[in-house]
């Protein structure tokens, strides 16, 4: 158990599969160096296959009793799908009347899967009760990580200070047993420098008062984060306070520290006529339950009861906090508890991203620069 807990919380009635998300990340931390294949942020479309294929049954984390699962390493051409690229440069000369082939613009490799191979295909049938919506995900910093009771070499650690779950690269010896261990396979095999590697919250900006670069990016507005232990934090309020907020897969027994608001806001099924069936689900509950446990049933109740009383009053304090119109409502970050941290290590806080910009006349009142001095 750390000291302290770090949590985002996604709300998938906001999500709209931009990927810009993933993207932020993509271009922040894993872009090459082996990392090609690498999505330590997907989103991916559920009901599908998700990212590697099929994750949710290739076993890890725990059953009841606590003992950890056997689990399988995912396999980059069938499961993951091998990154392919293009000849950017022949696009000059290109020849856009000829095939692609002989264009000299066609793929590196064959692509045979990837991922978002089935983006939008969703469930059920046009236009009675089809559906899908989208599930980002991270790795979830699990307070019970299987990736780290799985390493035999002790190279996986958890964050005393704030439950970042990081994999050590010396002592990592590429074994994988982690992302045997991990239900969610959101640690990945570097074949580069045959180390394991993994989502690391942006802890160097979490550490400097920014939120994690899917977090702060995000166009639809969905990711809460904060620390779990702030009663005023807005990952508090819906994780513990209105209990709308819901751990993925809880029953693989990690104790994950991302949370879903479920997607609850969808059109009503439409009958064989086309007529509207009043009070019907078209995402079926029982597949939210699968996902988020049977607290969905009352975090439903919750959410739709909040939005008919703001409807009528024009009050709710959960809708305020969902709907979010700032970034300072959805991250509540803490640089003076980490510059704590450092001085009680004995080492010096990390200087503000950028000096010049932070000593400015007109920035030297931003909070989180004000704390670096
Ligand atoms: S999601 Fe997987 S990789 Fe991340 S902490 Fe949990 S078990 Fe480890
Ligand atoms: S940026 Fe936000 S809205 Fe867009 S896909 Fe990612 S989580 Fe969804």
């Amino acid at each position: 158990m750390s000291k302290r807990q770090l949590a985002m919380v996604m709300d998938l009635n906001k999500c709209i599969g931009c990927q810009t998300c993933t993207v932020a990340c993509k271009t922040q931390w894993t872009n090459r160096n082996g990392r090609e294949y690498m999505y330590w942020n997907n989103v991916e479309t559920y009901p599908g296959t998700g990212y590697p294929k099929n994750w949710m049954e290739l076993g890890g984390g725990f059953d009841a009793a606590g003992d950890l699962q056997p689990g399988v390493v995912p396999n980059l051409e069938a499961d993951y799908g091998v990154p392919w690229d293009y000849n950017y440069d022949a696009l000059e000369t290109t020849d856009f009347t000829a095939k692609p082939e002989k264009a000299g613009w066609s793929p590196s490799v064959e692509p045979t899967w990837g991922p978002n191979w089935d983006e939008d295909q969703g469930a059920g049938h046009f236009p009675e009760d089809n559906y899908f919506f989208y599930l980002p995900r991270i790795c979830n910093h699990c307070t019970n990580p299987g990736c780290l009771s799985a390493c035999p070499r002790d190279a996986i650690f958890k964050r005393e200070e704030d439950g970042v779950v990081l994999v050590d690269l010396d002592r990592c010896q590429g074994y994988r047993y982690c992302i045997a261990g991990c239900p969610y396979k959101k640690i990945y095999f570097n074949p580069k420098i045959s180390k394991s590697e993994k989502c690391i919250l942006c802890f160097p900006r979490i550490e400097q008062g920014l939120p994690p670069a899917c977090a702060q990016q995000c166009v639809g507005r969905i990711r809460f984060v904060g620390f779990l232990d702030d009663e005023e934090s807005q990952v508090y309020k819906l994780v513990h306070k209105y209990k709308v907020a819901l751990g993925l897969r809880a029953d693989y027994g990690t104790q994950p520290n991302v949370y879903y608001i479920p997607p609850t806001e969808a059109p009503p099924k439409f009958d064989a006529d086309g007529k509207i069936i009043e009070g019907s689900d078209r995402i079926p509950v029982a597949e939210l339950e699968k996902l988020f446990g049977p607290q969905v049933h009352d975090a439903i109740k919750t959410l739709k009861s909040e939005m008919k009383k703001r409807k009528e009053t024009g009050v709710s304090e959960l809708m305020d906090l969902l709907i979010a119109y700032q970034h300072s409502e959805m991250f509540r970050l803490d640089t003076h508890y980490y510059h704590e941290v450092a001085k009680e290590h004995g080492r010096v806080p990390l200087a503000p991203v950028d000096t010049r910009y932070a000593k400015g006349k007109y920035t030297k009142s931003i909070s989180h620069f004000k704390a670096a001095h």
